[in-house]
Protein backbone atom coordinates (compact mmCIF):
# COMPACT_ATOMS: atom_id res chain seq x y z
CA UNK A 1 0.00 0.00 0.00
CA UNK A 2 1.63 3.40 -1.14
CA UNK A 3 1.05 6.27 1.50
CA UNK A 4 1.39 9.38 -0.17
CA UNK A 5 3.00 12.14 1.86
CA UNK A 6 0.66 14.28 3.81
CA UNK A 7 -0.43 16.27 6.82
CA UNK A 8 -3.73 16.49 8.70
CA UNK A 9 -5.65 19.72 9.71
CA UNK A 10 -7.85 19.92 12.49
CA UNK A 11 -11.72 19.10 12.20
CA UNK A 12 -13.46 18.37 15.70
CA UNK A 13 -11.51 18.18 19.11
CA UNK A 14 -11.75 15.41 21.48
CA UNK A 15 -14.20 17.78 23.68
CA UNK A 16 -16.75 18.68 20.87
CA UNK A 17 -16.58 15.02 20.15
CA UNK A 18 -17.39 13.94 23.50
CA UNK A 19 -19.99 16.56 24.31
CA UNK A 20 -21.38 15.48 21.18
CA UNK A 21 -21.96 12.25 21.49
CA UNK A 22 -23.05 12.50 24.99
CA UNK A 23 -25.85 14.02 23.60
CA UNK A 24 -26.78 11.92 20.84
CA UNK A 25 -26.74 9.05 23.64
CA UNK A 26 -29.12 10.59 26.29
CA UNK A 27 -31.52 11.66 22.87
CA UNK A 28 -31.63 7.92 22.16
CA UNK A 29 -32.16 7.10 25.70
CA UNK A 30 -35.50 9.08 25.58
CA UNK A 31 -36.66 8.17 22.04
CA UNK A 32 -35.70 4.89 22.04
CA UNK A 33 -37.15 4.41 26.15
CA UNK A 34 -38.58 1.04 26.75
CA UNK A 35 -36.81 -1.23 23.90
CA UNK A 36 -33.71 -3.20 24.77
CA UNK A 37 -32.04 -1.90 21.06
CA UNK A 38 -29.04 -3.22 19.07
CA UNK A 39 -26.42 -1.32 18.42
CA UNK A 40 -25.55 -2.78 15.07
CA UNK A 41 -21.78 -1.37 13.98
CA UNK A 42 -20.06 -1.55 11.04
CA UNK A 43 -16.58 -2.38 10.84
CA UNK A 44 -14.01 -1.05 11.29
CA UNK A 45 -14.38 2.69 10.95
CA UNK A 46 -18.06 2.64 13.50
CA UNK A 47 -15.95 1.22 16.78
CA UNK A 48 -14.65 3.92 18.19
CA UNK A 49 -18.32 5.61 18.36
CA UNK A 50 -19.87 2.28 19.12
CA UNK A 51 -17.92 2.10 22.06
CA UNK A 52 -18.19 5.24 23.18
CA UNK A 53 -21.91 5.79 22.37
CA UNK A 54 -22.67 2.45 24.06
CA UNK A 55 -21.10 3.65 27.54
CA UNK A 56 -22.77 6.84 27.72
CA UNK A 57 -26.16 5.34 26.87
CA UNK A 58 -27.99 4.19 29.97
CA UNK A 59 -30.96 1.67 27.83
CA UNK A 60 -29.81 -1.93 27.95
CA UNK A 61 -28.05 -2.37 24.79
CA UNK A 62 -26.89 -5.58 23.02
CA UNK A 63 -23.76 -4.78 20.57
CA UNK A 64 -23.48 -6.60 17.31
CA UNK A 65 -21.16 -5.80 14.39
CA UNK A 66 -20.82 -6.26 10.24
CA UNK A 67 -18.69 -5.52 7.76
CA UNK A 68 -18.66 -3.90 4.10
CA UNK A 69 -16.64 -3.41 2.09
CA UNK A 70 -16.91 -0.43 -0.60
CA UNK A 71 -13.62 0.88 -1.53
CA UNK A 72 -11.63 0.61 -4.46
CA UNK A 73 -8.69 2.82 -3.01
CA UNK A 74 -8.25 4.56 -0.13
CA UNK A 75 -9.68 7.40 -0.71
CA UNK A 76 -11.98 6.74 -3.62
CA UNK A 77 -15.41 4.57 -3.38
CA UNK A 78 -15.94 2.20 -6.54
CA UNK A 79 -19.91 1.53 -5.67
CA UNK A 80 -18.88 -2.13 -5.77
CA UNK A 81 -20.30 -3.53 -1.87
CA UNK A 82 -19.67 -6.69 -0.69
CA UNK A 83 -20.56 -8.18 2.92
CA UNK A 84 -17.42 -9.52 4.30
CA UNK A 85 -18.95 -10.19 8.41
CA UNK A 86 -22.57 -10.40 8.82
CA UNK A 87 -24.34 -9.58 12.04
CA UNK A 88 -24.87 -12.94 14.30
CA UNK A 89 -28.21 -11.74 16.38
CA UNK A 90 -31.39 -12.25 15.59
CA UNK A 91 -32.75 -9.04 14.13
CA UNK A 92 -36.39 -10.42 14.12
CA UNK A 93 -38.68 -7.97 16.02
CA UNK A 94 -35.66 -6.19 17.60
CA UNK A 95 -35.00 -2.39 17.63
CA UNK A 96 -31.69 -1.89 15.59
CA UNK A 97 -29.59 1.06 15.44
CA UNK A 98 -27.13 0.89 12.49
CA UNK A 99 -23.90 2.76 13.93
CA UNK A 100 -21.83 4.26 10.98
CA UNK A 101 -18.96 6.50 10.91
CA UNK A 102 -19.65 8.33 8.02
CA UNK A 103 -22.21 8.33 5.17
CA UNK A 104 -20.68 9.91 2.08
CA UNK A 105 -22.57 8.75 -1.55
CA UNK A 106 -24.60 7.09 0.73
CA UNK A 107 -24.12 3.58 -1.35
CA UNK A 108 -23.01 1.45 1.99
CA UNK A 109 -25.65 2.05 4.25
CA UNK A 110 -28.25 1.96 1.74
CA UNK A 111 -27.66 -1.49 0.60
CA UNK A 112 -26.89 -2.60 4.43
CA UNK A 113 -30.29 -0.93 5.24
CA UNK A 114 -31.81 -3.21 2.52
CA UNK A 115 -29.97 -6.06 3.33
CA UNK A 116 -31.32 -5.98 6.94
CA UNK A 117 -34.80 -5.09 6.43
CA UNK A 118 -34.98 -8.59 5.23
CA UNK A 119 -34.20 -9.87 8.69
CA UNK A 120 -37.58 -8.54 9.94
CA UNK A 121 -36.44 -5.99 12.45
CA UNK A 122 -39.18 -4.35 14.27
CA UNK A 123 -37.73 -0.82 13.68
CA UNK A 124 -34.42 -0.11 12.03
CA UNK A 125 -32.89 3.43 12.58
CA UNK A 126 -29.43 4.31 10.84
CA UNK A 127 -27.39 6.87 12.95
CA UNK A 128 -23.87 8.38 11.68
CA UNK A 129 -21.07 9.81 13.61
CA UNK A 130 -20.51 11.93 10.29
CA UNK A 131 -22.74 13.17 7.79
CA UNK A 132 -20.76 14.30 4.57
CA UNK A 133 -23.77 15.43 2.59
CA UNK A 134 -21.34 17.00 -0.97
CA UNK A 135 -20.73 13.54 -2.29
CA UNK A 136 -24.09 11.86 -1.77
CA UNK A 137 -25.59 9.57 -4.50
CA UNK A 138 -28.69 8.58 -3.10
CA UNK A 139 -31.13 9.68 -0.52
CA UNK A 140 -30.16 8.59 2.92
CA UNK A 141 -32.53 8.65 5.35
CA UNK A 142 -30.53 9.64 8.60
CA UNK A 143 -31.60 9.26 11.54
CA UNK A 144 -29.19 10.74 14.22
CA UNK A 145 -25.91 12.26 12.85
CA UNK A 146 -23.25 13.66 15.56
CA UNK A 147 -21.52 16.32 12.88
CA UNK A 148 -21.95 17.15 9.67
CA UNK A 149 -18.91 18.01 7.99
CA UNK A 150 -19.33 19.49 4.31
CA UNK A 151 -16.46 17.67 2.30
CA UNK A 152 -12.90 16.25 2.69
CA UNK A 153 -11.43 13.36 3.43
CA UNK A 154 -11.39 12.59 7.50
CA UNK A 155 -9.38 10.67 9.79
CA UNK A 156 -9.27 10.01 13.29
CA UNK A 157 -12.16 8.42 15.79
CA UNK A 158 -11.95 5.21 13.83
CA UNK A 159 -11.71 6.65 10.29
CA UNK A 160 -8.72 5.86 8.54
CA UNK A 161 -5.73 6.41 5.95
CA UNK A 162 -4.54 3.09 4.65
CA UNK A 163 -5.56 1.59 8.20
CA UNK A 164 -3.95 4.35 10.11
CA UNK A 165 -5.17 7.20 12.30
CA UNK A 166 -8.30 5.14 13.44
CA UNK A 167 -6.99 5.41 17.08
CA UNK A 168 -6.98 9.38 17.15
CA UNK A 169 -9.08 10.54 19.49
CA UNK A 170 -10.07 14.18 17.18
CA UNK A 171 -11.11 14.13 13.46
CA UNK A 172 -8.75 16.21 11.22
CA UNK A 173 -9.02 16.41 7.20
CA UNK A 174 -6.34 14.85 5.23
CA UNK A 175 -4.56 16.68 2.50
CA UNK A 176 -1.80 15.61 0.35
CA UNK A 177 1.51 17.45 -0.26
CA UNK A 178 2.10 18.62 -3.71
P1 LIG B 1 -20.24 5.68 1.02
O1 LIG B 1 -20.75 4.37 0.49
O2 LIG B 1 -21.26 6.44 1.84
O3 LIG B 1 -19.61 6.52 -0.06
O4 LIG B 1 -19.00 5.33 1.91
C1 LIG B 1 -19.07 4.85 3.16
C2 LIG B 1 -17.72 4.38 3.66
O5 LIG B 1 -16.64 5.02 2.95
C3 LIG B 1 -17.57 4.79 5.09
O6 LIG B 1 -18.13 3.84 5.95
C4 LIG B 1 -16.05 4.92 5.20
O7 LIG B 1 -15.49 3.66 5.48
C5 LIG B 1 -15.61 5.37 3.82
N1 LIG B 1 -15.43 6.85 3.79
C6 LIG B 1 -16.24 7.77 3.20
N2 LIG B 1 -15.78 9.02 3.41
C7 LIG B 1 -14.67 8.88 4.17
C8 LIG B 1 -13.75 9.82 4.76
O8 LIG B 1 -13.86 11.05 4.66
N3 LIG B 1 -12.73 9.28 5.50
C9 LIG B 1 -12.57 7.94 5.66
N4 LIG B 1 -11.52 7.55 6.40
N5 LIG B 1 -13.42 7.04 5.14
C10 LIG B 1 -14.46 7.50 4.40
Amino acid sequence: MITQEHTIEPVLTPEQIQERVAALASQLDQELKGAEPILLGVLNGAFVFLSDLARKMSLPVQVDFCRLASYGTSTESCGQITLSKDCELDLRGRVVLVVEDIVDTGLTVNWLLRHLRARGPKKLKLCSFIDKPERRETQVDLDYVGFTVPRGFLVGYGLDYNQQYRNLPGVGELKFCS
